[in-house]
């Protein structure tokens, strides 16, 4: 493993600032943050991720779960998956948050990942993190491995001829249905962003995976309260029932008034390059009756634009039929 400096700091600012203004970062060199590291250090053992510093920033006071007025929740970066998983307002108000996390990783890794971490989780292509073989994402310019070999768990939707490796989050697939706001602190202030813009198609540029700056941090996110009546829950299929990456995964908010569905916020994991929201099911849902018809509909208007590989063909009519028995399961309560 490359050597690296590793320093830790309590507060937000200074660890925007020393981030901002290493001297070192100014010349190229690489400034990580860490928390839980259950990416990060896996990464830096496989030389994938070789920072020249790590600011360890588990001091930094940003691990409260707060609940406004209105009823919208403020969750910060710094709060472990377990604890947001596990929050009686969580599994209360947000079931698709709660199952979402609850369906991924382990209880160890949950316990350690924080949420501004699961935030920025990095693919699991087995040839990102493979060194031997090229990679567009940890090398521009290197080559894509995938699209040529094995991609059976790669993805349909958002691909490029660049690269066509999966985002691997669960928590991020619910956080996208929430239409969750992203907060942030860099070098020019406090700014805040839509969860839809956070995330970057990998297009020709598949090693820029978001929408941060150097130095910046992520403090924490807030999401809206649902509408009164709506239900949620998060479904998730995989090859084997615990600690797997989805093949296909679906977070469903619905409403029903007056026998018709009200409201739906639909997105889809496991098959997008990003956490993937569909605009075109949720059309397809809103005013429509609360059928198995409609949501097969819904589900192929989701899947219309998915390019298979030459191992995963299977995963468009998986994530469609996820999707399907995620509404079943969202609207039968
Ligand atoms: Fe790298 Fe993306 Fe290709 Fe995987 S799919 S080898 S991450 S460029």
């Amino acid at each position: 493993m490359k050597e690296f400096t590793y320093t830790k700091t309590s507060e937000v600012s200074s660890a925007v600032s020393d981030a901002s203004t290493d001297k070192t970062a100014q010349q190229g060199a690489a400034i990580r943050f860490i928390a839980g590291g259950t990416t990060l250090l896996d990464l830096m053992k496989l030389s994938v991720e070789t920072p020249d510093r790590l600011i360890d920033i588990n001091g930094v006071p940003l691990n409260l779960i707060e609940t406004t007025h209105g009823g919208a929740i403020k969750i910060g970066a710094m709060v472990r998956n377990s604890e947001l998983a596990n929050h009686p307002y969580v599994k209360a108000h947000y079931q698709v948050l709660s199952e979402a996390i609850l369906s991924g990783a382990s209880t160890q890794l949950r316990n350690m990942a924080t949420t501004g971490g699961n935030l920025l989780q990095r693919t699991r292509c087995v040839y990102f993190r493979d060194r031997e073989f090229p990679c567009n994402k940890r090398e521009p310019g290197s080559g894509c491995a995938a699209i040529d070999g094995d991609n059976r768990t790669s993805a349909v939707l958002g691909t490029s001829d660049k690269c066509i490796a999966t985002n691997p989050s669960d928590m991020n697939v619910a956080l996208m249905a929430l239409e969750a706001t992203i907060h942030i602190t860099g070098k020019n202030g406090d700014r805040e962003i839509p969860i839809s813009e956070l995330y970057k198609l990998p297009g020709n540029t598949p090693e820029v995976e978001n929408a941060l700056q150097p130095g910046d941090l992520i403090t924490h996110v807030t999401a809206q309260l649902l509408p009164a009546g709506s239900t949620s829950t998060y479904l998730k299929l995989r090859d084997r029932a615990s600690y797997e990456f989805a093949l296909a995964s679906a977070a469903v908010i619905t409403q029903i008034q007056n026998g018709k569905i009200s409201h739906a916020r639909i997105a889809l994991g496991g098959v997008g390059t990003i956490p993937w929201r569909s605009p075109e099911a949720e059309q397809v849902l809103i005013g429509a009756q609360a059928s198995q018809e409609n949501f097969r509909k819904a589900a192929e208007a989701a899947l219309q634009n998915a390019k298979p590989q030459s191992h995963n063909k299977f995963k468009i009519e998986l994530s469609k039929r996820c999707l399907t028995h995620a509404l079943k399961i969202a609207t039968t309560g």
